[in-house]
């Protein structure tokens, strides 16, 4: 296990303030697991300097050169790594354990320390199932304020048994657990830890942290789902985000039943691009907003989850969960034009047409209001929650179904056409993504 420290000499003057700050404030909620809600996570404040260690936590980690990871030990793809019965089942060696076949245990794995050195960790739930098989990976809370994940990382791994597994399961319910301390979504010096992977071990905290759970954690899968909520006082319907290019990312996202499915290209730095990049065919499952339990999400991705530890045919309990939802191959957010008091007209999962209201804007000085119309046909696949809003800010989220499954060419095109929105509105596209 590479353990990295950061060293007190690295620090400039204004990190070692930003880091005292943090740090009272840390202590002064010592044995405190609750979340502040009153902490929407926005806890990004104005870049004023040249220091690449003071930046907001919006930075791109394009900023820093990452190092290409360890290229992943098994080659076999998702679909044939299923079909290894026969064989015998391993014992799993990780953070230094060993997990014999038809057992648990949980593992901690720690990559950095505390101010005052003391290590922080987070558990490695490990089920080594008494069959051979794939190894699935779970992770929540890469950003500390996505709580749904969390709730749904416990449920599937205490309701499967290691005996009734083929394969094993790895979840780590807090990858981002000085984030989830404050009640945060980025890392106390305000990165953003998703934009990070596979990360540096000679980089940034933030790198050095993603490189260690990279090569540590995430080098031991055969596929994973990164689960996250919406950020910013948004909130998601149940979906996964795949890129629908990959084959074996397609094999994965076919497995989860009744769950809408979102082409998305991954922004650079997520560990949905590093993972697949290194050959962990990974999506990312979507539920709900930050810094709330809602346990509707909660159950929706659990039983997708389970539905696909079914199809991959981890466990045999005619779990299955039918009633294929659709897959949306593009997708397009609605901007508030106005300042103001946002109130939404439809919910998560509605239905909308060309022209249809979906909130308005109401000018809490003028009384001005300004309604908010849909340019599209499709699918409330996210939303933001009634709250105040500036003009430009993302609020609705519609899928627009095509008519037809797009050619291999067609869905390369749209992705084109998103990449230019894309540079068009960088950074918001930057908070508003996974
Ligand atoms: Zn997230």
């Amino acid at each position: 296990m590479t353990k990295i420290r950061l060293h007190i000499n690295d620090l400039t003057p204004l990190s070692w303030f930003a880091l005292l700050l943090l740090w009272s404030g840390g202590f002064a909620q010592a044995g405190e697991a609750a979340v502040d809600p009153g902490d929407s996570g926005t806890d990004v404040i104005e870049d004023v300097t040249d220091d690449p260690d003071s930046r907001s936590s919006e930075v791109s980690a394009e900023v820093e050169e990452m190092v290409d990871p360890v290229v992943h030990e098994s080659s076999v793809p998702l679909a044939d790594a299923v079909s290894t019965a026969g064989s015998k089942a391993k014992s799993l060696e990780l953070l230094g354990a060993r997990v014999r076949p038809g057992t648990s245990k949980r593992l901690s794995w720690s990559a950095t320390e505390l101010f005052e050195g003391v290590p922080v960790s987070t558990p490695v739930l490990v089920l080594n199932g008494a069959e051979p098989g794939p190894t699935l990976c779970l992770t929540a809370a890469v950003h500390g304020d996505e709580l749904n994940g969390i709730e749904m990382v416990r449920r599937v791994m205490h309701d499967l048994a290691p005996k009734e597994v083929s394969g094993a399961i790895i979840g780590i319910p807090i990858v981002n657990v000085q984030g989830f301390r404050r009640g945060s979504r980025y890392l106390p010096d305000r990165r953003d830890l998703n934009r990070y992977f596979p990360g540096n071990p000679n980089g940034s905290a933030a790198a050095r942290i993603a490189h260690s759970f990279f090569v540590n954690v995430i080098a031991h899968c055969d596929a994973l789902i990164d689960l996250h909520t919406g950020s910013n006082s948004r909130a998601n319907l149940p979906q996964i985000r795949a890129d629908l290019r990959d084959p074996d990312v397609v094999t994965l996202t076919q497995g989860f039943g009744s769950m809408v499915i979102l082409h998305s290209t991954p922004s650079v730095g997520t560990l949905r691009h590093a993972a697949t990049r290194a050959g962990i065919p990974t999506v990312t499952l979507e539920a709900g907003g930050p810094s709330e339990l809602e346990l509707n999400e909660v159950r929706h991705g659990v039983r997708g989850i389970e539905t696909l530890v079914n199809t991959l045919g981890m466990i045999d309990k005619k779990r299955f969960w039918s009633d294929p939802e659709p897959v949306y191959y593009r997708s397009s957010w609605v901007r508030a034009d106005n300042g103001g008091i946002l109130l939404s007209d439809v919910s998560l999962g509605s239905t909308v047409r060309k022209g249809d209201l979906l909130g308005t804007i109401n000018d809490p000085m003028s009384n001005a209001r300004s309604e908010l119309r849909s340019p599209y046909t499709g699918r409330i696949i996210g939303l933001a929650r009634n709250q105040v809003v500036m003009p430009g800010f993302a609020a609705f989220h519609v899928g627009i179904q095509t008519a037809d499954t797009p050619t291999e060419d067609a869905i390369d095109d749209s992705v084109l056409s998103k990449k230019q929105s894309e540079t068009r509105d960088y950074i918001d596209d930057m908070s508003e993504e996974e």
